[in-house]
């Protein structure tokens, strides 16, 4: 069982709400994101029609407690939206998970006047919300932010620029990163701040936005922050404690992450089997072929171990249980690189369909790819998962 306790620890829970939330979810996607997957792949827009009919059903509220605005739910339900809509279009999954970036470190570590006036209208679908901490010299290396937080009478002055922030052209708050005192080589974490920038803002300003292989319709954009004063009120958790804010964040979102892989390796299995027990060469069906048979049980395989890591994590965050955040690494990295492999293998069992953009099965793969690059690129989840181990050993030892 080494690092976990006993074989309770590998339980995953789930309810009749769970079961009932996942098809209205996927009626929702099937009827309306599957119409305009061509469109948006053509366009590079998701239509505002589709945008407002989500939140209309909730759909960005769910997992916020109803007294802030949301519909309730925990990580398990989060985690069945994030791959139901993803099993379509994959690019509306991070729009919509985009808002707990921002929501989520309001929730733990805001004030509840914070609560109120933020995560309140994102959560009832009012608005929309984003998450700025890559910038353009720094993205793994979170503790190497160089947008700056000087403290002014009654607030803060920022200034600095923000790279591949999905939403910023659409949202109306965003959670900005910002070192408020000098980088201390022996603890380069200190220091950093999180702040609330509503929109709009004097010196607040997206820039460029970048043209990347996936996720169309929701590609990311700069943003450029130029003598932006934020009031005191708009900080959150302590000045100095910005680096826990985001990691905390990261440690939930990381298993939404994971759930979109399994979307998008269950829509990749799919058309695979499907187009294998169509097609037809040497005059059979490819599938009486054993290796394209085998190909197809091998990504069922990767596609099952994959969603039960998924929830598995998700079960565990909503268990409070504090090896939640290594499960949520293993089960981000496990599950994207499976829809990357299931994606690529998809394409393979389609032959020159395969290649051909209106089969639509190559964007999957470049979905997945962006998928084992964002909200922690799997090096640093593998980082991760080596030292939560490396802690829990410590502690046992410490226990004994
Ligand atoms: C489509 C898209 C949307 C995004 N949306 C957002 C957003 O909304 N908000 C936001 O803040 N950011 C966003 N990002 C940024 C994303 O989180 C970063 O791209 C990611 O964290 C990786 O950082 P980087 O690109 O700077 O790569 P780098 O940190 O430069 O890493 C480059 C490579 O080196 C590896 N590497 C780095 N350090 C180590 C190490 N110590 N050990 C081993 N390997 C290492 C990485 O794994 C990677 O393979 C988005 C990115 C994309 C592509």
């Amino acid at each position: 069982m080494f690092p976990f306790g006993d074989v309770n620890d590998f339980k995953i829970d789930m309810g009749q709400e769970h079961d009932l939330f996942r098809k209205s979810v996927r009626q929702f996607s099937e009827e309306s994101l599957s119409p305009i997957i061509m469109e948006v792949e053509r366009t590079n827009v998701i239509p505002q029609a589709v945008i407002d009919k989500a939140k209309d059903l909730g759909l960005i509220g769910i997992g916020v407690p109803q007294e802030y605005g949301g519909q309730g739910g925990d990580m398990r339900m989060l985690a069945i939206m994030a791959e139901e809509v993803s099993r379509v279009l994959p690019s509306f999954g991070t729009l919509l998970l985009v808002n707990h970036l921002f929501v989520d470190p309001l929730m733990l570590f805001g004030t509840e006047e914070q609560k109120s006036k933020y995560v309140v209208p994102v959560a009832a679908g009012r608005a929309l919300a984003a998450h700025a901490s890559t910038e353009p010299g720094v993205g793994s290396d979170v503790a190497g932010i160089k947008t700056a937080a000087r403290k002014v009478e009654g607030g803060w002055i920022i200034n600095g620029r923000k790279a591949f922030i999905t939403n910023a052209d659409r949202a109306d708050y965003f959670i900005v990163s910002a070192r408020t005192s000098p980088m201390d080589p022996q603890a380069r974490w200190r220091g950093l701040s999180t702040f609330i920038v509503e929109k709009g803002s004097d010196g607040f300003n997206i820039g460029q936005k970048f043209d990347v292989i996936g996720l169309r319709g929701e590609q990311p954009n700069e943003v450029l922050l130029d003598d932006v004063f934020v009031p005191d009120a708009n900080l959150v958790g302590r000045a100095g404690d910005g680096f826990k804010v985001i990691v905390t964040a990261y440690d939930y979102s990381r298993i939404l992450i994971g759930a979109q892989a399994v979307g998008i390796a269950q829509a990749a299995f799919e058309m695979a089997f499907n187009y294998s027990v169509q097609r037809k060469a040497f005059d059979k069906e490819l599938a009486s072929f054993e290796g394209i048979a085998f190909k197809i049980s091998d990504m069922l395989m990767d596609l099952e171990a994959s969603r039960l890591l998924t929830y598995w994590a998700a079960y565990l965050a909503d268990q409070k249980r504090p090896e939640f955040y290594m499960a949520s690494s293993i089960a981000k990295t496990y599950s994207t690189e499976t829809a990357e492999k299931v994606a690529s293998a998809a394409i393979k069992v389609h032959g020159g369909a395969g290649v051909d953009h209106r089969t639509g099965v190559e964007r999957l793969l470049r979905d997945s790819i962006i998928t084992t690059i964002y909200e922690g690129a799997n090096d640093i989840q593998r980082l991760t998962v080596f030292r939560s181990l490396l802690k829990m050993v410590s502690k046992d030892l410490e226990a004994s």
